[in-house]
């Protein structure tokens, strides 16, 4: 079939603002094509775009023998532009349909697709990753990645309103800064680098001229997991403030996810629908448990855990059971936190970090930093660190670091709770985990 250039046609409207007020208009949509049905009497196809979907009616007698023989040798998701005539119609899916004067292919597509996108048969994970093009076509999709982008919308206000200003810190790094997670390395001219696993050390530095700053940025993590909730390239929300300690934090991180949930039942109606998810918005202040207190807990459900251990994915999911919705823990032993960590005046074994859980996931992790550079030299060793590979960092700490404080928000793991998604890789554009690469 022969296919066309857009020329001069430019969309009027997108098919969700084809409405029936409009009878009698004449619009040009453009979208891919769904269904393509043949009455005998009457031939139609939905055109489908990100904002919904439009019927397409081609009656017999009405329109040119050109169109008809068109749509005959249409293929499911070809692009095409119609220019047509908008008709009150109450059998309609959406009460208006369109009837076609010119139409034109604009890229065929091939028959038959590795996926059916109208979802009427269910492809697995993988196949839709591969073909993630298509899949992201389908209204599901759309609206997780609608209400990702107005997730990262809110927070961004917010911080902007409490006075965070918003950096870029570099990707290609020289040094560790999480111990436990391993990093990608990479070939930086004649030296080894490696890609970033956290912004942590750039914006501690930034509080000492920025005072408040965030940023919404790659963080790589070379583990190899295989969960429904790790990346090995993933978004982290992240913060940091001068002259605050945790509790300060804890309480703009509160207040931002409430403000976020609050935003997106708002702003997201229809693809909550669209997702059928009902978003409960959380109540402040969240509750608090301590480390000591998660141990008690779990052990009266029969797990035991030894005081000083992380919490093992088993102790993530019995919580889960305990808790619903969000809440802090509090007060860890300083062992299995960073080195930067706070530790407690006069009881060195717990620290002043926070997790922020939400049910059996872990959202974000944050706490009050070291700023002063005996104590972060010390806790380096400590770690088993050497210190003479973070000079250029701790050099800082001579010149006036401040007291300060901030946190790290895992983005997708953040929109999987929003969403109401269980597997990690739904809610990432193009996932990469130990098996993927491509697309
Ligand atoms: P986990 O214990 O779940 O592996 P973590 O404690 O190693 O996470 P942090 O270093 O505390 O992670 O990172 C801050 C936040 O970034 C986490 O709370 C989480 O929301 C997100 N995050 C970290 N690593 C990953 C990952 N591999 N995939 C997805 N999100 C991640
Ligand atoms: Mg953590």
């Amino acid at each position: 079939m022969k296919t066309s250039g857009l020329g001069d046609w430019r969309r009027t409207h997108f098919t969700s603002q084809v409405v029936p007020e409009l009878e009698g208009a004449e619009v040009v949509v453009m979208g891919y094509v769904g269904n393509i049905r043949d009455l005998g009497s009457l031939k139609f196809f939905t055109l489908h775009d990100r904002e919904g979907y439009l019927q397409i009616t081609a009656p017999k007698g009405k329109v040119g023998e050109e169109i008809l023989a068109w749509i005959d040798q249409l293929t499911p998701q070809s692009c095409v532009a119609v220019r047509g005539r908008v008709i009150r119609a109450r059998q309609a899916p959406r009460g208006v349909e369109v009837v076609p004067l010119e139409v034109k292919l604009l890229n065929p597509a091939l028959s038959p697709l590795p996926l059916e996108p109208t979802g009427k048969i269910k492809s697995n994970l993988d196949t839709r990753l591969d073909s993630r093009l298509l899949d992201l076509r389908r209204p599901r999709q759309v609206a997780i990645f609608k209400i990702k982008h107005e997730i990262v919308r809110i927070a961004r206000d917010f911080l902007t309103r409490k006075g965070f200003l918003e950096v870029q810190t570099p990707k290609i790094v020289a040094t560790a800064t999480e111990s436990g997670a391993a990093l990608f390395p990479v070939t930086y001219f004649e030296r080894e680098a490696f890609l970033s696993q956290s912004p942590q050390l750039y914006k501690e530095v930034l509080t000492g001229c920025f005072d408040r700053v965030f940023e919404i940025g790659p963080i790589f993590r070379a583990e190899e997991h295989d969960t429904p909730r790790h990346l090995n390239e993933t978004t982290s929300i992240d913060l940091e403030a001068a002259f605050v300690s945790q509790e300060e934090v804890m309480g703009i991180l509160e207040e931002m996810l409430v403000e976020i949930f609050t935003g997106i039942r708002e702003r997201c109606g229809g693809e909550l629908r669209t997702l059928e998810r009902t978003l409960e918005i959380p109540e402040k202040p969240f509750p608090r448990l301590t480390y000591d207190e998660v141990l008690r807990r779990l052990e009266e459900h029969g797990l035991k855990l030894r005081w000083g251990e992380d919490l093992p994915t088993p102790a993530e999911r019995k919580l889960g059971e305990l808790m619903r919705g969000p809440y802090f823990i509090t007060e860890w032993p300083t062992s299995i936190k960073p080195f930067y960590i706070m530790p407690r005046e006069g009881r060195e074994e717990v620290c002043e970090a926070f997790d922020l859980m939400y049910g059996e996931l872990e959202l974000a992790s944050g706490g009050t930093r070291i700023h002063r550079e005996e104590l972060l030299t010390r806790r380096l060793r400590e770690k088993g660190l050497k210190p003479e590979n973070f000079e250029s960092h701790l050099k800082n700490f001579r010149y006036g670091m401040p007291p300060h404080a901030g946190f790290g928000l895992g983005l997708d793991r953040l929109t999987m709770v929003v969403t109401g998604v269980s597997n990690i890789r739904e809610v990432v554009l193009f996932p990469r985990d130990r098996g993927r690469l491509t697309p």
